[in-house]
């Protein structure tokens, strides 16, 4: 394994399978996986201030503030479990985000290495996202058709019920995807200007993305 942390961004449009892949990633890496659309739900599910502000944003399918959602994240970074580093999915969405987590981890000495972009054409996303459920215990993310649990309804890594987001509707995830492609693709541009950005063909089976992300992986850090 390459020296110092590990910081990845998943990058990708809504349903790309950011979480999905994810999840098999962070297995083999052992990097803790820090999801900000996740940070904001377990909010919303306690009831928080933050959870409640997020709230409003969230249901429109509109980005949450930049100041509310970098703090967010930064306190999620400082805490022990990411001193190895993270893989981020769903942060950072904007150029203002994605300043923010460089000046911050370039002041602990560090960097991200690794940007896999998840690429899938719109019309494939709308059809994801019809078909998406989430566990309520830890958010992992599975598909009626394309990743269903063992057991209908039932999260198979901690038995957690399966539920459809409200956000998921066809008129918001327009909007997200609207959203999308004006404030979160620039990061594109972005990080392909810094060289650490890695295409990935989404629109494919999900082993198939894995073994693409995995060989990305591999090439910048040198593990596997
Ligand atoms: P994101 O985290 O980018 O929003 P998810 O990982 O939640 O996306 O995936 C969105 C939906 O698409 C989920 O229902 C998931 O099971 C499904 N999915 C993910 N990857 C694929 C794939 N390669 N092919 C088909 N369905 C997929
Ligand atoms: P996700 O689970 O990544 O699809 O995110 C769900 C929703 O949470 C988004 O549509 C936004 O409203 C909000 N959200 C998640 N991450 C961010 C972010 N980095 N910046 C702003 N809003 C976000």
């Amino acid at each position: 394994m390459a020296k110092g942390p590990t910081f990845i961004i998943l990058l990708g449009p809504p349903a790309s399978g950011k979480g999905t892949q994810a999840a098999q990633l962070r297995e083999a890496l052992e990097l803790s996986h820090v999801a900000s659309g996740d940070l904001f739900r377990e909010n919303l599910g306690n009831e928080t201030e933050l959870g409640l502000k997020a709230k409003e944003y969230m249901d429109r399918g509109e980005l949450v503030p930049d100041d509310i959602t970098i703090a967010m994240v930064m306190d999620r970074l400082s805490r022990p479990d990411c001193a190895g580093g993270a893989l981020l999915d769903g942060f950072p969405r904007t150029i203002a985000q994605a300043e923010a987590l460089d000046a911050a981890l370039t002041t602990q000495g560090h960097k991200i290495k690794l940007v896999p972009n998840i690429a899938v054409p719109d019309e494939v996303l709308v059809e994801r996202v019809g078909g998406r459920r989430i566990c309520r215990v830890c958010g992992e993310s599975y598909h009626v058709q394309f990743n269903p649990p063992q057991k209908e309804g039932v999260c198979d890594r901690d038995g957690g019920e399966l539920y459809q987001r409200d956000d998921d509707r066809p008129e918001t995830v327009r909007k997200r995807l609207k959203v999308y492609w004006k404030q979160t693709s620039p990061l594109i541009d972005y990080y392909r200007d810094q060289g650490v950005l890695a295409e990935v063909n989404g629109d494919q089976p999900i082993e198939a993305v894995q073994a693409e992300l995995r060989a990305a992986v591999e090439k910048a850090l040198r593990v596997f």
